[in-house]
């Protein structure tokens, strides 16, 4: 009897580890393990899905026509050239469903996201690593791993758990030098986080070249997380693709109708951008305070550094912080076995956080 056999690739992926958001005894934890946002949703997107609750029965508009329309106007986008997703993690799966195949390769930074691995190995490809110089992205590294087996290239600019960036004009030399046929996914989770004049998310890129996507989600700055929506703006022959392979309802009406609202509240945006402007620089001045070493970082989150050799590691970090109702972030599987991510929090939890660490690393 030949029992039923998964793809080759599919038992070589170690599934995706989401951050922890439980603690023993029911305490309810300060998550900050997830890079969600301090302040929540726009009420107003609340208020959307709660309406959208009324209409159950029905599909959804299979092509997200008002979310598509709203992001357009809100980022000055043709609508026709965006596709919606549960999350961006599935605009990623889908591009390595189109693009890539047995024998194909697909690459990706060192420390970069763990679902570009996911999505290459599932789509029966073959994952390519490139090295990063001082945690940042490193155009050289990609490009001296092209081979004309290569068909995607992801760079997270911000990269995720890093938080580093590559400037626009590094990323239109790694364009510039890879060959036409090999589509360059920008990640830009944390695009709405970034404030450099040198930093762009990619939308005139994807403009002017025929091989370039901005992938972009809802999780983030927006606060839907827990909705699943994210989007990609493409040329309109990758757009057609990936409208061909992706489920024909594949976004459900209550988040298309949240995506709407959070989208037009540019406000609740721009709170959301301010309170990580005051407290991201407050984490990091307060983490290396503590002898920490944080990577330079323009997301909504931090990397801190244990040092090798000292008694004082990542593992008893996390650990300690637990007993005092802190989640932070393991990066183990990111190659950083002795370093922990925080997401910046409320002011209060920031305080704890840092009055936890503080207490740990004896510098209270
Ligand atoms: N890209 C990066 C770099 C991320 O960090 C994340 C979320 N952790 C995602 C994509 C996926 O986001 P979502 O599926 O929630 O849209």
């Amino acid at each position: 009897m030949t029992l039923p056999t998964p793809k080759p690739g599919v038992l070589a992926i170690n599934a995706y580890v989401p951050g922890e958001s439980e603690l023993p005894g029911g305490v309810k934890p300060i998550k900050l393990s997830s890079n969600e946002t301090p302040l929540g949703p726009s009420p107003k997107a609340r208020a959307a899905y709660i309406a959208a609750a009324e209409g159950m029965e029905r599909y959804p508009d299979g092509a997200a026509t008002a979310l598509r329309n709203a992001i357009g106007k809100a980022y000055g986008l043709d609508p026709g050239r965006i596709v919606c997703g549960a999350g961006s993690d599935e605009l990623l799966n889908l591009i390595c469903h189109v693009y890539v195949g047995p024998g194909d390769e697909a690459i990706y930074t060192e420390h970069g996201f763990l679902v570009y691995k996911i999505a290459i190995l599932a789509a029966g490809g073959t994952p390519v690593v490139a090295p990063e110089k001082d945690l940042h992205t490193d155009v050289d590294a990609i490009l001296a791993r092209v081979t004309p087996k290569t068909k995607v290239v992801f760079v997270a600019n911000p990269n995720n758990p890093t938080g580093t960036y590559i400037p626009m004009s590094e990323v239109r030399r790694l364009r510039a030098g890879l060959p036409e046929h090999v589509v360059l996914v920008l990640d830009g989770a944390y695009a709405e986080y970034v404030r450099r004049n040198d930093y762009e998310a990619g939308i005139e890129m994807v403009a002017t070249t025929p091989n370039t996507v901005m992938a972009r989600t809802f999780s983030k700055i927006y606060g839907l997380a827990a909705l699943r929506l994210g989007w990609c703006y493409g040329p309109q022959p990758i757009i057609d693709a990936l409208n061909r392979i992706r489920g024909p309802f594949n976004v459900n009406s209550a988040a298309i109708a949240a995506g709407v609202a959070a989208v037009e509240d540019v406000e609740h945006s721009q709170k959301a951008l301010a309170h990580n402007d005051k407290w991201l620089a407050w984490c990091v001045e307060e983490v290396s305070k503590l002898g920490l070493k944080v990577t330079p970082t323009v997301g909504n989150f931090l990397l801190m550094h244990f040092a090798d050799g000292s008694a004082k590691t990542a593992a008893g970090a996390d650990a300690f912080l637990k007993t005092r109702g802190v989640i932070l972030r393991r990066v183990t599987g990111y190659g950083f076995p002795n370093a922990l991510r925080m997401t910046v929090g409320t002011e209060e939890e920031n305080r704890v956080t840092l009055k936890a660490l503080a207490d740990y690393m004896g510098k209270a």
